[in-house]
């Protein structure tokens, strides 16, 4: 299914035109850059494990990498933008060969602000972590990929991540202050997006723009626990967990708020001193003197809390993080041990519903682990499962589907490597976007159908279509 086409320009010319721009062409370098994460799923592993690019640029500067762009432009070369590599979706694979411009060399943080941290595009999330730290701030969330994954790769191709249980996913008004991307075009120009029109730049997989520089919103750092705590039913861990998530700030101000299968506990290899096996886990971050309130809930569902260490702690002891075993790092811990399994995407229909949420892992049985994580999304907690799934093969993976269908949950594909995946409408205004600052259609090709369909039409007439859409894959 993969319309894997390579380009046949001449690569080492290509190289010189891109100079003093660093260029990277040994051949395992370039094929290692031309992966991401696709491999969680045996379907996009058996379409794209073939798709590679040819060269890697890795410029240092907003005026190299408008360098790059130019030459890309002049050239007719196709471009895949990329940051760590971490998404799931084959979101950073080149499916036409060309150019892979890795975006880590453009890596400096440059302003610290009253609630705002604006960076370049290639900062790791972790690094800007650290730098907020001392100064009282931490970013309002992050991925769990944050030791690796960019932040230009997170307002790109992510939606939420650790803290959004409390200050909602990336696309929540006032949690991207600005971003700023590159056209692609014989002189590269810099377009500047404020607050809600940064959503016309979020999540567009790199279709539409490089971009340069990344402006997030940053709360008050605090004290926090990493906690888990062991449930005998996953009925009673669950409606623990949205009782976390829907206890006010001022009780709890939990930043994480995930729920664990014990059978996927199981492989929790790194924990087997400090949990227990044979318990579902609720796994939270909370602020140290709300501690007492914790405790209360966990008490309150008949769990018990296992596990309780401050960062210092966590250090001492030499633990990952928590979140480690949260969001799509639970998959991760899992396919460490046996790479049969795989995973979906699941909505939730009704968060506060334990007893739904419980007969559908029932009717699901032992192929499918779950795993839910709580957010808000503008104040209203919601609910999405990133179950385990034993894959036998792409039927049975469609039944698995209907299953959860048949019951009004809904099934965001991650098996898919389109932006508009399964059950998402395109988004005209990225393509709108796209048209304007990359006409020649060089980003990413192939990862939007849609903008097959509609690349002819005036920026204007694409962007008049958006009253028929404009939402995005979840991750
Ligand atoms: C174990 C694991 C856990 C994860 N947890 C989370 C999570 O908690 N929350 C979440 O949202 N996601 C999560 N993800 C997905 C992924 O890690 C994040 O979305 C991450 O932030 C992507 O950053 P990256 O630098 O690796 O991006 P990449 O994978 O390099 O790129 C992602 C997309 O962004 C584009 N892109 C990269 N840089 C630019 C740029 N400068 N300009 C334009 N486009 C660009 C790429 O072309 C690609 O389409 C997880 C993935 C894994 C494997």
């Amino acid at each position: 299914m993969s319309d894997i086409q390579k380009t046949t320009l001449d690569w080492p010319r290509i190289a010189r035109l891109l100079q003093p721009v660093e260029t990277i062409d040994d051949p395992v370098t370039v094929k290692k850059r031309s992966r991401d994460f696709f491999w969680y799923s045996p379907i996009l592993n058996a379409e794209l494990r073939r798709s590679f690019g040819d060269l890697v640029a890795r410029p240092k500067s907003r005026e190299e990498l408008a360098h790059c762009l130019a030459v890309a432009f002049a050239e007719e070369v196709p471009v895949v933008l990329r940051g760590g590599g971490t998404g799931n979706y084959g979101q950073a694979v080149p499916l036409r060969g060309g150019l892979i411009i890795e975006t880590t060399a453009m890596n400096r943080i440059l302003e610290i602000g009253e609630g705002f941290v604006r960076v370049e595009a290639g900062a790791l999330m972790a690094d800007i972590n650290a730098a907020l730290a001392p100064r009282g701030w931490e970013m309002a969330m992050f991925p769990s990929t944050q030791d690796i994954a960019t932040v230009g790769g997170f307002v790109a191709g992510g939606s939420a991540g650790i803290g959004s249980i409390a200050n909602g996913p990336l696309r929540q008004k006032g949690n991207i202050v600005q971003l700023k991307a590159l056209s692609v075009e014989a002189q590269p120009v810099e377009h500047v997006f404020d607050a809600e029109a940064a959503l016309q730049i979020h999540h567009a997989w790199g279709l539409n723009g490089a971009i340069t520089e990344v402006t997030l919103r940053t709360v008050p750092l605090r004290d926090w626990v990493g906690c888990m705590a062991g449930f005998d039913s996953y009925r009673d861990c669950y409606a623990a967990g949205y009782a976390l998530a829907s206890a006010p700030e001022t009780e709890i101000a939990r930043k994480l708020c995930s729920v664990v299968d014990a059978r996927i506990v199981d492989y929790f290899r790194r924990l087997e001193a400090q949990v227990p096996k044979g318990h579902h886990l609720l796994v939270t971050l909370v602020p140290r003197e709300q501690m007492g309130a914790l405790q209360a809930l966990v008490d309150a569902f008949g769990g018990t809390l296992h596990l309780a260490m401050d960062e210092a702690e966590r250090q001492a002891a030499k633990l990952p993080h928590v979140f480690e075993f949260a969001y799509n790092h639970t998959t991760l811990q899992v396919l460490k041990s046996d790479r049969s399994a795989t995973y979906q995407q699941i909505g939730v229909p009704d968060p506060a519903d334990a007893d739904r949420v419980a007969a559908m892992r029932d009717r699901q049985g032992g192929e499918v682990w779950p795993h839910h994580e709580f957010t808000r999304v503008e104040g209203v907690v919601a609910a999405a499962d990133l179950p385990i799934i034993w894959f036998r093969d792409a039927a049975r993976l469609a039944e698995i589907n209907a299953t959860y269908e048949a019951d009004g949950f809904t099934v965001y594909d991650a098996h898919v490597h389109v932006i508009e995946g399964n059950h998402m409408q395109p988004d005209y205004r990225h393509l709108a976007w796209k048209k304007r600052l990359d006409p020649k259609g060089l980003l990413n090709p192939g990862k939007s159908l849609e903008w097959e369909k509609v690349r002819h039409l005036p920026a204007e007439d694409i962007e008049a279509l958006a009253g028929l859409g404009g939402a995005t894959n979840e991750n």
